[in-house]
């Protein structure tokens, strides 16, 4: 017998369950919420001893157990409050690959109730410069790399003698060592955390130049992990029902794992793989940097249990040379999101994968991951779709004017809930811009909803590029562009990679009487832009960009003039 998706959701949020869903006040205005949800992050942390000495985190030979990891969470933050005087509110920059340093700078900030300000790892000095300024820490964990990107400036940004660095070779004035600060023994000092209180600035590029901090609550995360564990006991539910046969487990360990392949610091990373596990359980393998024969290595020896990436690395996986070599028999769910998913991707993971559940989730950084998941059956009937709202998420599909469209029609999506962030920080304007009518959170994404309630992303509305996973500002590549002396007009696109999905392109006219080439344009651009935003293919033309009557480039015909889409 088959049971619907909403019929589930239904039993699951009655009133006296786990995942009962009530209308409390948040920030003054009446909301949805999950009653039992963890209140807060530093929650977590404490909750994580009855995991004890089983790993949290993998890193290549490490094992960092939960109690290990949770005895330097304490170290740091007694470091940060005693010898920094971070207090509620300060905010903590990260500048770290994707170390267990980096989880544990993490949590001892949202523990103490100061904010979180993970930098992305591609930027270049002069992006982390814009990133310290934006957000006003007052503390900065780098590593190497970073620190070497950042030179000189940390006295002339306030962080000299306020810098830690871990797994540093380098001996800088003004920049202390992890392992000199850090004592790994004690508990975690008192703070007082409110679910409504600030946790986490992640950044963000849409459609303004400058990348934007998206300001996150400790309740948005909580909510996000409530969503997942909800949506993961459903489809199991539905799979019951059905009369799916259990998952066969007969050579699979007791504890669940996942292969952590994107970055910390983007919401999939962070709010779905790392803040989760730390409630459930579940261990973290981390890698030094993407690779799919290293994937699979990994899937293999860690007996991974669900893989969660951009479509790009499950596509790479399944055609990578080893993949027929390694046991990935362990996987129990393979899922992909943050970007679109190529047209018969599910089938082959499917296909591919008998045991593990296919699954897509949707969602942006404003909604702290996921707001609509795909999965199990479901998704193998609707592949090009990205799923149902989780319980507590509203949506709304709407033309220009604001006005819900007719049923069934495609306009921009609209998305409520208390996993949705406050705005964007210090800047009132784009905050106003995006957050409308009493916490509507206008996507930038143009959807459609089916008469089962399936969403489909049918374009996106916003100026950006997709590229693997990582949203890049069009906006702000084309001013980096126009830096360069010989330059008159330029537009940045984004053009179909079979890889990828997506990667950066550039018109550029020079002006009258120059000349320019593709590699002087990527010469100019190199170390200033993170490599992922400098485009790889670029024409230099030799007329006017194509214009509508406003004297706007029309960026649709240009790409069919140069593309022919
Ligand atoms: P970010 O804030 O970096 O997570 O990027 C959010 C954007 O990624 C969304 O506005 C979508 O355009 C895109 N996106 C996220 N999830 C999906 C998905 N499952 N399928 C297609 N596009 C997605």
């Amino acid at each position: 017998m088959s049971i619907s998706l909403e019929d589930v959701y239904a039993e699951l949020t009655a009133p006296g369950e786990r995942f009962e869903v009530a209308t409390e006040p948040v920030r003054g205005a009446p909301t949805r919420v999950y009653r039992n949800a963890p209140p807060q992050l530093r929650e977590l942390l404490e909750r994580s001893r009855r995991h004890g000495e089983v790993p949290y985190l993998v890193y290549e030979d490490e094992r960092w157990s939960f109690d290990h990891t949770r005895r330097h969470v304490a170290g740091l933050a007694h470091v940060l409050r005693d010898r920094y005087g971070v207090g509620h509110g300060d905010r903590v920059a990260i500048a770290v690959r994707n170390y267990p340093e980096w989880v544990v700078a993490f949590w001892a900030t949202v523990s103490i109730g100061a904010i979180s300000v993970p930098l992305n790892g591609w930027w270049q000095g002069e992006e982390l410069e814009y990133g310290l300024t934006d957000s006003g820490s007052t503390v900065l964990v780098a590593d190497d790399q970073r620190l070497d990107r950042l030179g000189d400036r940390l006295g002339p940004l306030g962080l000299a003698g306020r810098t830690i660095a871990v797994r540093s070779e380098l001996d800088l004035a003004g920049v202390d060592h992890y392992g000199d600060l850090v004592d790994p023994h004690g508990d975690l000092p008192d703070a007082d955390v409110d679910p409504d209180d600030d946790a986490t600035i992640f950044y963000t590029s849409g459609t303004t130049g400058f990348p934007k901090g998206v300001v996150g609550t400790h309740r948005n995360m909580t909510t996000n992990l409530w969503n997942l564990l909800i949506s993961a006991g459903a489809r199991q539910r539905m799979g019951r029902a059905a009369g799916a046969a259990p998952p066969d487990d007969g050579d699979r360990p007791d504890q669940n794992a996942i292969l952590l392949t994107v970055p910390l610091f983007h919401a999939t990373g962070c709010h779905s793989v790392m803040v989760p596990s730390m409630f459930t359980g579940q261990k973290v393998v981390m890698m030094y940097r993407w690779d799919a024969g290293r994937a699979l290595e990994l899937i293999e020896r860690e007996r991974i249990t669900a893989f969660t990436g951009v479509p790009t690395m499950v596509k790479e996986i399944i055609e990578h040379d080893d993949f027929a070599s390694r046991d990935t028999s362990s996987l129990r769910s393979v899922g992909a999101g943050g970007a679109p998913t190529p047209p018969g991707l599910v089938a082959r993971i499917a296909e591919l994968f008998p045991r593990a559940n296919p699954g897509n989730g949707y969602g942006l950084t404003e909604t702290s991951s996921i707001s609509t998941m795909n999965g199990g059956d479901d998704y193998v009937r609707h592949p090009d779709s990205v799923g149902k709202p989780v319980p507590v998420v509203e949506l709304r599909v709407v033309d220009d004017a604001g006005d819900d469209v007719q049923p069934g029609s495609p306009g921009e999506l609209w998305i409520k809930g208390p996993n949705v962030v406050r705005g964007y920080w210090g800047k009132p304007e784009a905050t106003a811009e995006s957050f409308v009518d009493g916490g509507w959170f206008r996507s930038g994404d143009i959807a459609r909803i089916d008469e089962e309630g399936f969403v489909y992303l049918v374009d996106r509305a916003k100026d950006i590029v997709i590229r693997g996973g990582e949203n890049i500002s069009t906006v702000e590549v084309e001013a980096a562009i126009h830096d360069h002396d010989d330059v008159m007009e330029v537009a940045v696109f984004g053009a179909p990679h079979d890889r990828l999905g997506e990667e950066v392109a550039a018109a550029v006219l020079p002006k009258p009487g120059r000349t320019l080439t593709p590699e002087a344009i990527t010469g100019h651009l190199a170390g200033h832009l993170a490599a992922f935003k400098i485009p790889s293919r670029i024409w230099i033309v030799e007329q006017q960009l194509p214009r509508n009557a406003a004297g706007k480039i029309v960026k649709r015909d240009l790409r069919e003039q140069l593309l022919g889409d």
